[in-house]
C-alpha cells in the first residue's frame, strides 16, 4: 500500500511538482530579465561644470576621461580668454519609461 502510493507519487505528481517548479524557475528568469533592462535603462549623464579664474563665467560640458575638481584644463574661457578650472561633477539620471508588462 505504502510502496504503492510512492509509486504513483514518484511517477505522476513528482512530474507535475518538477514542471510547476519549471515553470517558476521561467517567471524568475523572465523577471531578472526585464529587472537587467530596467537597469539598462537608465543612462546616467555626467556633466562638469566649469569656471572661469578672471571672470567666473561658468560653463557646462560633458565629461570627459581625466576630469576632477579643481583640475584646470587647458581651455580658455569663452569671454576672457582666461584659464578655467572645473568647480562641480554631477551626473544627471535620464530614466527613459519603463515599459509596462
Ligand atoms: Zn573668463
Amino acid at each position: 500500500m505504502i510502496s504503492n502510493l510512492i509509486l504513483q507519487f514518484n511517477s505522476f505528481e513528482l512530474l507535475i511538482l518538477f514542471a510547476i517548479a519549471l515553470v517558476f524557475f521561467f517567471i524568475l528568469l523572465t523577471d531578472i530579465k526585464k529587472q537587467g533592462k530596467r537597469m539598462m535603462l537608465i543612462n546616467p549623464e555626467i556633466k562638469v561644470q566649469l569656471i572661469c579664474k578672471e571672470c567666473g563665467f561658468k560653463e557646462i560640458r560633458d565629461f570627459r576621461e581625466g576630469d576632477y575638481i579643481s583640475k584646470e584644463p587647458d581651455e580658455k574661457c569663452e569671454k576672457c580668454g582666461g584659464e578655467k578650472y572645473i568647480d562641480i561633477i554631477y551626473s544627471i539620471v535620464k530614466q527613459e519609461k519603463t515599459r509596462q508588462s
